[in-house]
């Protein structure tokens, strides 16, 4: 992979606005209370598809990582697991019974802490997932792992419940950046578990890391990058530091002389890119990295890369149901998210049996332009062809209101804009975000507002 392509400082530059990461279109920003649960049966009644993936937001954490953006509840008692627990089976017997003609192709738990239960705890909830919902004989099953606070024994564990992809926080392994971000770990730790998990069965290990992090250096971040290296994991994703400390607290804590300039986080991203490519990963969409004969290697090859809420994915055809506080569903032409309180989630299952507070019916025009948005966002091209016979539209007149904005773009020879196709060339990989705002009929409004972070 030709990697220097991707890089031309001055264009990174003028283009590094805020913009939101599309893992949907809309975006969450344009869910809404009038949602109701009708509405979500209704999505269900008239969705297509029969496959099923399910998201379990567990929200827990032992400690506060101080960059951290996610919907959590730090605490130290393991014992309110159990309460949630109690609560989210009740959302599941209750949800299950509106998914009886589904398989489950994926399941994923996400956080928060996955591994903050104990492993009695797990082994329950998955007993309760295989007999409430119907899983396929081959099922993707992936859980993130916070490497602090767990035993080897972990792995044998989760594979032994047939988990079979693990997600594990890595960030970086510089002491000074880890205590800066409140999050020390062992890195010792860390590859003992991944060759542990490996030797268990694990296929497939994901770590996270991110760069913009506090007193993050090129030397620093080398030996991060080296460390990934001889971990040899399959799969790797490369996150920005988003500092966006008016909407986090926790990042109050993090200087801003900390935190290296725009220019030294364009220098981490680079080296970063760079590294993972010449150490054979194939570079996925704008921010992950896996091994050739990984399957979103081979699905990005083969223009069949998908994204949804938890990033890129192969799995573009099934329905995504969330259990859990704050998690979020994808189903038919709906979206919707549970409250993101403990205490309302509680008081939701109690009363209703769902903790459904928001969501977005979408209309045909959110779906033509959240399809043009997912084909860019995975693919980098987008056939107009395909476009017009899919929804029965001339391209080229549909969004004529909306092509002038990619004027810009064209002109610095980011996109090429044929009669029957759209080409985002390698140099835009990194701001295709900004490609697909073009397309994004909400972004007006929301674009003076900083909801979003920087596209790097
Ligand atoms: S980064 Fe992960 S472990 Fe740390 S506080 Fe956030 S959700 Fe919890």
């Amino acid at each position: 992979m030709q990697v220097d392509q991707f890089f031309n400082e001055k264009l990174l530059n003028k283009y590094n606005t805020a913009g939101p990461r599309y893992t949907s279109y809309p975006t969450a920003l344009e869910f809404h209370e009038e949602f109701s649960e009708n509405d979500f049966i209704k999505a269900i009644e008239n969705s297509p598809n029969k496959e099923l993936s399910l998201y379990i937001h567990i929200p827990f954490c032992h400690s506060l990582c101080y960059y951290c953006g996610c919907n959590k509840v730090v605490t130290r008692h393991r014992s309110k697991a159990d309460t949630y627990l109690e609560y989210l089976a009740k959302e599941i017997n209750s949800r299950a019974k509106l998914f009886q003609g589904y398989t489950v192709k994926q399941l994923h738990w996400g956080g928060g802490t996955p591994s903050f239960l104990t492993h009695e705890q797990i082994t329950r909830l998955v007993n309760l997932l295989k007999q409430q919902f119907t899983f396929a004989e081959k099922v993707d099953m992936s859980i993130e792992v916070d490497p602090r606070e767990i035993e080897l024994n972990l792995a044998e564990h989760l594979y032994s419940l047939g988990f079979n992809r693990l997600s594990i926080g890595v960030q970086d392994i510089d002491k000074k950046v880890q205590e800066a971000i409140n999050r020390v770990q062992s890195t010792e730790f860390i590859e003992q578990f991944i060759a542990h998990a490996k030797s268990v069965g694990f296929k497939s290990i994901n770590i996270d890391l991110i760069y913009g992090l506090p007193h993050q250096t090129i030397e620093t971040f080398t030996r991060t990058l080296d460390k990934a290296k001889e971990m040899d994991v399959d799969r790797i994703s490369l996150f920005s530091y988003a500092h966006i400390p008016t909407r986090f607290a926790s990042q109050r804590k993090l200087r801003d002389e900390w935190l290296p300039s725009i220019n030294q986080k364009f220098a981490l991203m680079r080296l970063a890119i760079e590294k993972l490519c010449a150490y054979g990963y194939e570079f996925i969409g704008m921010d992950h990295f896996a091994k050739p004969d990984d399957e979103l290697s081979i699905a990005q090859k083969n223009g069949k890369l998908h994204r949804n809420f938890q990033g890129y994915t192969t799995k573009g055809n099934c329905d995504l149901l969330g259990l859990g506080v704050s998690s979020i569903s994808d189903i038919g032409n709906v979206y919707s998210q549970n409250v993101k309180d403990l205490k309302t989630y509680y008081h939701a299952i109690e009363t209703n049996q769902y903790a459904l507070e928001k969501g977005i019916a979408l209309t045909q025009d959110d779906i033509i332009r959240g399809d043009v948005i997912r084909e860019l966002m995975c693919n980098l091209f987008l056939d107009k062809t395909m476009i017009n016979q899919k929804y029965n539209i001339n391209f080229d007149d549909y969004f004529l209101n909306d092509l002038p904005a990619l004027s810009t773009f064209i002109e610095d020879g980011l996109v090429v804009n044929n009669k029957d196709s759209i080409m985002i060339a390698p140099q835009a990989r990194l701001l295709v975000r900004n490609m697909c705002m073009s397309f994004d009929s909400y972004m007006k409004k929301h674009i003076s507002m900083q909801r979003f972070s920087r596209v790097i």
